[in-house]
Parts: C-alpha cells; sequence; structure tokens
C-alpha cells in the first residue's frame, strides 16, 4: 500500500506508449494495489500507470468515488491490457474533461458517448467493462494514456489555444496571490 507522487505534462513518460503486461505475479498486484492508493488519494476517477511512471497496459477507475460523499462504497476496477471499442452509433459527448497530470485545469473535451473495455484483471481473469457519459469517458481517457496521448491533444480550435496558453502560463503561487492582495491593499489605501 502506497500513495506514489503523480507524473505530470512534460514528463516524458506520459508521451511514451506502454507495454502490454505479460508477468501476471506479485509486482503486477502491488503496482495496482499502489495504483488505487494513488488515486484515491488524489482524489480522482481514474489512474493510469504511465501516471506514476510505469510504462505498462494498466488502468484503475472507480467512476462513482466522490471524495465529499463517505457514503458511497469504494469499488476500484482494474483493466490490464484493455481493448477500447466506441460504440458504433458515433454519438458523442462534449463535457468538461480534466487529468490529475495537467492539474488545475479542465477543458470541454469531445469524445464517444458510449464505449466499452476488454482486458483480464491483476489476475488475469478476462473482465469487460461498458460506458455511457462518465465511465466511457474515462475509458477513452485512460487508453489514451496507455498509447502516450494526454487528453488536451483531442482539443481543437479555440479551446486548444486556451489550452495552450493556460499551460504556459504557471499556475498561481500562494505567495503572488498574497503579493496581489497585498498590492491591491495599499493601492486602496492610497486611493488611487
Ligand atoms: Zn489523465
Amino acid at each position: 500500500m502506497a500513495v506514489l507522487p503523480i507524473r505530470t505534462v512534460g514528463d516524458p513518460v506520459l508521451r511514451t506508449p506502454a507495454e502490454p503486461v505479460t508477468r501476471f505475479d506479485a509486482a503486477l498486484a502491488r503496482l495496482v494495489e499502489d495504483m488505487i492508493d494513488t488515486m484515491y488519494a488524489a482524489p480522482g476517477v481514474g489512474l493510469a500507470a504511465p501516471q506514476i511512471g510505469v510504462g505498462l497496459r494498466v488502468f484503475v477507475f472507480d467512476c462513482e468515488y466522490d471524495p465529499r460523499d463517505e457514503s458511497v462504497p469504494r469499488v476500484a476496477r482494474t483493466v490490464v491490457n484493455p481493448e477500447l471499442t466506441l460504440a458504433a452509433d458515433g454519438e458523442l459527448q462534449d463535457g468538461s474533461e480534466g487529468c490529475l497530470s495537467v492539474p488545475g485545469l479542465h477543458f470541454p473535451t469531445t469524445r464517444a458517448l458510449r464505449a466499452s473495455v476488454r482486458g483480464v484483471d491483476e489476475t488475469g481473469t478476462p473482465v469487460e467493462y461498458r460506458g455511457e457519459g462518465l465511465l466511457a469517458r474515462c475509458f477513452q481517457h485512460e487508453v489514451d494514456h496507455l498509447d502516450g496521448m494526454l487528453y488536451l491533444e483531442r482539443l481543437t480550435g479555440e479551446v486548444r489555444t486556451a489550452a495552450v496558453r493556460a499551460l504556459r502560463e504557471p499556475p498561481p503561487s500562494p505567495e503572488r496571490v498574497q503579493a496581489a492582495g497585498d498590492e491591491l491593499r495599499a493601492l486602496r489605501r492610497t486611493g488611487s
């Protein structure tokens, strides 16, 4: 059990396609445990292995998880070597998407409305999950991570421009917020 640091945008591991898992051993079980601990601690509803620096095709998810509601039971699921299938109807969704590896930012991102994943769990047992809405978005987002892609690359047009601009600007540090407040108060005192 360990909460591991999450790699953030700019780290090459997030740009590197992950390798299929071939050994279903204690090390894999441990990796999955650590990923689940790290996901809940973040808090997040999905996490892919490259986000903790491990280049293997593994992701975990719990899209019901709400850190503000203790009554929701935690049910984390694991997909190893996932195969993603988008629904044939081609229906899309346009909700806001964020990523633990791109902290503090969210952008409207077009995704398939329905999708499914097939793979195995950490013991090698076959699993299949079907999703709509947030769950389908989660599957697409996590499999993108395993292919070395961040959701930012899915953005187009003005949203993409806004994302590029936001990434160039570092988030305001507490010191900068404090300094701006002090400056504002000083201005008020001098009446200018
Ligand atoms: Zn992500």
